[in-house]
Formats: structure tokens, sequence, C-alpha cells
């Protein structure tokens, strides 16, 4: 089965070509992180516009890496949502032209689907699964007891960790996305602040990065107002340390509690070398594989979109042409 993706939530503009949601015959990204940067983060409109004038081409793209003609295509993945709806309408829009000018079945994709899928582009999945979702827009912890099938028992209350991120990147003058910034001087300092960790109720597995980034915001401006010395990599580091270790600890916990087969990460957060390390130690000591993909493969891309959709087209799922996009679509 071979699938074209798309995918438009955000500010990369992607088509992919992907053989049984396992193979990548193609995976084109064009990113506008440039155009966004002066205005330190995602501006809607311009992120439609580029959209609109990339798609044609990163299209052309796609099926010239990959040697293939329309004939192949099974049938074409989109991300519906969640994500700016200026911006998935450019995606749905095209995929819904090409669905009906090229004849060819419609898969409506959910974007952190996708992003859950991009680990079976390096590793088949093993039920019963626990993702751990760390992007821009979302931290949750997923149980997938079956193809397709998504069980969320926790998620952010507040912001999500990407987000916490580029926020805290922001109050450090660092530019947009912010994330990868703190992750190299988090490296380049030490743990000398000792900001909170949110664990909420016992046993609960949501989470909130809220209380701590407002926690770096205040230490910044007080000491700032002491005329004290804070060093950037110092206050990367603590923050980081903070959102890492609640990640892995609640993440451990929930699988072991759940006795699942295999443990995957995804999102943009996933590319944090922190994280992947600490991930990495805390189930070196059970006998749980876990798997986190290649960088290129975390942050948005269409390969993803294409290896879920792959998913959906097998469970018959199909999509009309009255297909919309839906800013705040849920993940079940
Ligand atoms: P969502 O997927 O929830 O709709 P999104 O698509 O905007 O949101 P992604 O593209 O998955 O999010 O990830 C982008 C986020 O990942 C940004 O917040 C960015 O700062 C963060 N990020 C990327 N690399 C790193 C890193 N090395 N360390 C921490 N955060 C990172
Ligand atoms: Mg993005
Ligand atoms: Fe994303």
């Amino acid at each position: 089965t071979i699938i074209l993706g798309i995918e438009t939530s955000c500010d990369e503009t992607a088509v992919a070509i992907v053989k049984n949601g396992t193979e990548i015959i193609s995976n084109v990204v064009s990113s506008q992180i440039e155009s966004h940067k002066r205005f330190g983060g995602v501006v809607p409109e311009i992120a439609s516009r580029h959209h609109v004038e990339q798609m044609t081409l990163v299209l052309e793209q796609a099926f010239d890496e990959g040697q293939i003609t329309w004939n192949e295509i099974d049938a074409i993945a989109v991300t519906e949502g969640p994500g700016l709806v200026g911006a998935l309408l450019v995606g749905v829009n095209s995929a819904k032209a090409l669905a009906f000018a090229k004849q060819k079945p419609l898969v409506g994709v959910h974007h952190i689907a996708g992003h859950i899928y991009a680990n079976r582009l390096e590793q088949e999945f093993d039920f019963p699964l626990l993702a751990l979702i760390v992007s821009g827009g979302h931290t949750e912890l997923v149980i997938m007891k079956e193809h397709g099938q998504y069980e969320v028992i926790g998620e952010t209350r507040d912001d999500a960790a990407g987000e916490a991120y580029d926020k805290v990147a922001r109050m450090l003058g660092l530019p947009y996305p912010g994330g990868p910034h703190i992750d190299r001087l988090a490296h380049e300092g030490k743990e000398t602040i000792d900001f909170p960790r949110a664990w909420l109720e016992d046993g609960s597995y949501d989470f909130s990065f809220s209380g701590l980034k407002s926690a770096v915001i205040n230490k910044i401006h007080n000491a700032k107002q002491r005329g004290e010395m804070l060093k950037d990599e110092d206050i990367a580091a603590s923050f980081q340390a903070s959102v890492v270790e609640v990640l892995t600890k609640k993440t451990l916990r929930a699988a072991k509690e759940y006795k699942v087969k295999q443990v995957i990460v995804a999102g943009g957060v996933a590319a944090n070398k922190g994280l992947r390390t600490a991930l990495a130690n805390a189930f070196s000591e059970t006998d749980i594989p876990l798997y986190v993909p290649p960088l290129s493969l975390c942050t948005d891309n269409a390969a993803m979109i294409a290896a879920a959709g792959t998913i959906n087209y097998w469970n018959g799922k199909r999509a009309g042409l009255d297909l919309n996009a839906n800013a705040s679509l849920l993940l079940k």
C-alpha cells in the first residue's frame, strides 16, 4: 500500500510518500521558521500564505524524489487537526482537490496519531504500548492496545512541554523555536536552581508546566532587581532538569502500571537530548524497550501522517470531499 501524506497543521509544509506505513519513499518538508522568527512565534496568516505558496512545489518534489507516479498511489492522507485552522485548511483543500482530480480515496489523520506513527517508520509496534507525546502543543501519555486506538491516560492541564521551552527561551532572548537552544545551553550549564516539579495528585499522569514557567520568569526578574548574576546556561539546565524529571518518572510509572511491551516517544521535544538520555537510563533498568524516532521524524513531517493514514486506510476509514479542518480535533 502506497500512501501520499500531506501535513500543514502549523509552520511546515510537508508532503511524503510512504509504503505500508513503514518505508519512506520520499519525505519533503519546507519549513517557514525563518519567516516567523522575527515575530518570536508562528503568525497564523503568514503560515497559511506560505502553505499556499509552497504546496505545489513540495508536492512535485515528493514525486520527483520518490521516482513514483500517481498510478502507484493508493490513497491520500491529510492532517485534519488539531492545529491552526487556516494552515490546516490549505492541506485539507489540497488533498481534496487531488483526491477528486486523481480519483483517489481520501483519509483524514489526527496530527498526534501522526507523531506516534513516526515511530513505526523505524520500529514495528508491539501492543499494549505507551506513547509519550511531547510537542509544541501537546504533552500526553497514551496507551495503545491495537493499531489506530488511543487511550489518553494523562495530559497537560496548561502549557505543553514545547510551549514551556519556547516561552522560557523567549525570556532568555533566544530565537524561535527555542527548544533546541535551551537544550544546547542546558548541556553547558549546571543545575544550580531548584525549580518546582509538578507531580500533581498521587497517581495522576497529568502534567502542568505553567507553574515552572512562572518560576523561571520570577527567578529571572528577581535576580535582575537584586543585581544577582544568573547564567543563562544554569537557568536552562535547571529548567530542563525539572521538565525531564517529571516526564521521565511519569512515563516509567505508567509503563509499569499498564505492563506495556514498548514505550515510544513522539513530537518535537522528543528531539531533546536531556530527555532522550534520561528516558534511556530509566528504561535500561527495566525489560521494557524504549524507542525514540530519529530527529528528523520528531518534528512535523508528512511521512508520519502517511504512516498513520495507512492504518486508517487499512481500517476502512474514508473521508468525503466534505472533509473539514478541525482545529481542536480529539485523539481517540
Ligand atoms: P503539535 O504537534 O502539538 O501540534 P507542533 O507541531 O508545533 O505542535 P512539533 O513540531 O512536534 O510541535 O514540535 C515543535 C516543538 O518542539 C517546539 O516547541 C520546539 O521548541 C520543540 N523542540 C524541538 N527540538 C527541541 C529540543 N531539542 N529540546 C526541546 N524542545 C525542542
Ligand atoms: Mg512545527
Ligand atoms: Fe506536531
